[in-house]
């Protein structure tokens, strides 16, 4: 299984990746972790994208294009992935487009979820994310017993950076100007579908389910 899920931030595509993920054995690479981690540990590419990712705008396309051409060079991919979060632009998906020619490895589906930017604000606004296993929570929706311990693992619970909102509203501008374009890249090399993923997490799983039995 080799896929992309595509969309705004907030609308889910993190939680629905690990879903997959664990249903079918496939590593869920998301390009957003990779950074936070990188942050954290305060390597070189932490260091230079800090300011970046704070802020709530796009890390350089060489730098993203560099990153997933090692993920998909090593052995982790080699079975297949689902890609969280990358691409980003247009030239980002043409330069995928390359490498997996390169590599000769066929992209199977390109997955967009869909939700309007009202229900991206409110969901950003509940998010809470796991300092220690990356797990995400919504206010909303989980029954925390103590909203600043993670349930699994008892990490601190913290609201990122770029869920604030005035950073939500500028990562929506930049998904509109720079991210949505993508989509019609692959709508016309045929690969794009669309779900409705206004509904709950379980609802959402579903519709991707037959959507990937379907292809
Ligand atoms: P995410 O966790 O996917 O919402 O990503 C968090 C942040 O990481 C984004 O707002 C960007 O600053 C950066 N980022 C992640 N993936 C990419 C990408 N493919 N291109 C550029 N920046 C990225």
């Amino acid at each position: 299984m080799r896929l992309i899920l595509f969309g705004p931030p907030g609308v889910g595509k993190g939680t629905q990746a690990k879903l997959l993920s664990s249903r079918f054995h496939i590593p869920h690479i998301s390009t957003g972790d990779m950074l936070r981690e990188a942050i954290v540990a305060e390597t070189e590419l932490g260091r230079k994208a800090k300011a970046t990712v704070d802020s709530g705008q796009l890390v350089s396309d060489d730098i993203m294009i560099g990153i997933i051409r090692d993920v998909l060079q090593s052995e982790k991919t080699k079975n297949g992935f689902i890609l969280d979060g990358f691409p980003r632009t247009v030239p980002q998906a043409k330069a995928l487009t390359d490498l997996l020619k390169e590599l000769r490895i066929v992209l199977e589906s390109v997955i967009n979820m869909e939700v309007n930017d009202r229900e991206v604000i409110e969901r950003l606004g509940k998010r809470l994310t796991c300092k220690s296993c990356g797990r995400i929570f919504n206010l909303g929706i989980d029954k925390l017993a103590d909203p600043t311990k993670c349930p699994h693992c008892g990490g601190a619970l913290y609201q990122r950076e770029d869920d604030k909102p005035e950073t939500v509203a500028k990562r929506l501008n930049v998904y509109a100007r720079s991210t949505a374009p993508v989509k019609e890249y692959y709508r016309q090399i045929g690969l794009l579908t669309t779900v409705d993923a206004s509904g709950e997490i379980n609802e959402v799983n579903r519709q991707i389910l037959a959507l990937l039995n379907r292809r």
